[in-house]
């Protein structure tokens, strides 16, 4: 098996020739630093907004899309199953538009994808999430709830038992519910398909060039990338991930880590199953296990219960960590005994930028020059496409719907600061990951696990849906 932090996808989707690094200073419309998807969707959309502005875009890996954009399961799912907890912090109207707003960003992946040069294998197969334990049935009502009150019923279905395993038949699956305009993707090819299409389109891509340095500068923003070299705009936009945790959102993140295990074919097996349907199903944990299948028979199962990143180290284990990475690969065959023996041909693992909302947010830096994006607690792929047309808009100074979105500087909580943060956050891990652990095996979890498991909700911080 290969274990390295680039992954699968990565490796799946080939190699590409770098852009060059940004070697002398140059002048903007709009600096974008960051190539992930908020990144790159914040270019591709400005790009349509003002065809003949001058859209600078640095990146510090060698590719565009090689941090957790590229690396990810490829779920691309609005935002239903989140309804009820944006109803209860935003109200009904703001909750609905963003959850509009996000539907609206998968069907416009959606359409990326359809176009002829593009094969970011976009399979529109729905998402489930479903109760695995009795301690967990349930999950999803209260978006199912907030779904009918707010009249789009038909945004997520109730299945029982017998419908869930009639699309995949894990014995250990109960009921759940269906988001039905969910899909997936191949997330590096749709990362190399953007960043393609963005140089096709005049946007300065420049890669290998970590910026060192961002300011408020006369009459806009300035970075100062490794080298020296600068670039200089009246706008800026960081789209920098979870590293956004180093600067700007301090005090406003929490870097989790999930790890992701991949199959040789075993397209017996998924026939077996009767999970032919290509549906992305997760199970109702707070520490959730998230698993599709590929085109060419593959099971990619994830699971999101990494180590917390310490202060700014987000490299090292929350990447390449072999016992999460080994549990991951045990429970792949808690849910699918029929995979015992089969191989697994790669493993990998990414940093998680996880909000106290469980939310992502827009944030406006001082200076109202520069707006930071990040929070989206492991559900970027859709939502990653709605954020980039808000901060294209405002960074273009439109005022229009997308600028007014609830997510667009909310109030998000404070999180401790180190090492408070990390070792509260690995204590908390630990209890919800025994607790779960022990529903699953059908014990009661033990009070201790129980207590620290609920601490995130006693100090107003969200953990699931
Ligand atoms: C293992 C894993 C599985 C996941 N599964 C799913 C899933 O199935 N569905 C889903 O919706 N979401 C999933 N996510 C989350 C999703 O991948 C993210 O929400 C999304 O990719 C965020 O995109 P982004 O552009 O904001 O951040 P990133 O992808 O982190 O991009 C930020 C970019 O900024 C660059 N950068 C950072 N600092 C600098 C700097 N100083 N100078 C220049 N560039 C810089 C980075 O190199 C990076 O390319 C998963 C994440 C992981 C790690």
């Amino acid at each position: 098996m290969e274990h390295d932090r680039l992954g699968y996808w990565i490796k799946e989707a080939g190699d590409v020739t770098s852009r060059p690094p940004l070697d002398k200073d140059r002048d903007a419309d709009l600096l974008i630093v960051g190539g992930g998807y908020t990144g790159m969707w914040t270019a591709w959309h400005a790009r349509r907004l003002a065809p003949d502005a001058r859209i600078v875009l640095v990146e510090s890996e060698p590719v565009c899309g090689r941090g957790p954009s590229g690396r990810n399961g490829g779920f691309v799912e609005g935002l239903w199953t989140t309804l009820a907890s944006m109803q209860k912090r935003w109200g009904d109207a703001p909750a609905l538009a963003v959850a509009h707003a996000a539907d609206e960003a998968v069907a416009r992946i959606g359409a990326f994808c359809a176009e002829p040069d593009v094969d970011a294998w976009f399979r529109p197969g729905g998402y489930l999430e479903v109760s695995t334990t009795p301690a967990h049935d349930g999950t999803g009502r209260a978006a199912l709830e907030a779904c009918r009150e707010l009249g789009v019923s038909d945004k997520l279905r109730e299945l029982d038992a017998a419908e869930v395993r009639s699309r995949c038949a894990s014995p250990e699956f109960r009921g759940g519910v269906m988001e039905p305009g969910a899909a997936t993707v191949q997330p590096a090819r749709l990362a190399l398909a953007i960043r393609a299409r963005l140089i096709d389109q005049g946007v300065e891509v420049y890669e290998s060039s970590p910026v060192r340095r961002f300011r408020e500068a006369a009459d806009g923003v300035e970075a100062t990338t490794a080298t020296g070299a600068r670039v200089r705009a009246p706008r800026g936009v960081l789209a920098i991930g979870a590293a956004a945790k180093r600067g700007p959102l301090r005090g406003r993140l929490t870097v989790a880590s999930s790890h992701i295990v991949i199959t040789d074919p075993v397209p017996d097996v998924i026939e077996k199953l009767g999970w032919t349907g290509g549906e992305a199903i997760t199970d109702g944990r707070s520490l959730v296990h998230y698993f599709r299948t590929t085109p060419d028979g593959r099971i990619a199962f994830g699971w999101g219960g990494g180590r917390i990143a310490m202060g700014t180290r987000l490299h090292g284990r929350s990447e390449v960590d072999p016992d999460v990475a080994a549990a991951d690969h045990r429970h792949l065959l808690e849910y699918f005994p029929d995979l015992a023996g089969r191989r697994i041909v790669h493993a990998w693992g990414g940093p998680i930028d996880a909000s106290p909302t469980h939310l992502p947010a827009v944030t406006t830096m001082p200076g109202s020059r520069a707006w930071v994006a990040a929070g989206y607690t492991g559900n970027g792929v859709g939502p990653t496409n709605m954020v980039g047309l808000t901060l294209a808009s405002l960074a273009l100074d439109r005022t229009d719907e997308p600028t007014r979105l609830a997510f667009v500087d909310p109030k998000i909580p404070r999180v401790p600061p180190e090492p408070f943060h990390w070792i509260g956050g690995e204590a908390i891990r630990m209890g919800i990951d025994r607790k779960e652990q022990a529903e699953m095996e059908g014990r009661r979890p033990g009070r201790i696990a129980s207590t620290v498991a609920r601490v995130p909700e006693l100090i107003g911080f969200h953990i699931g849906r």
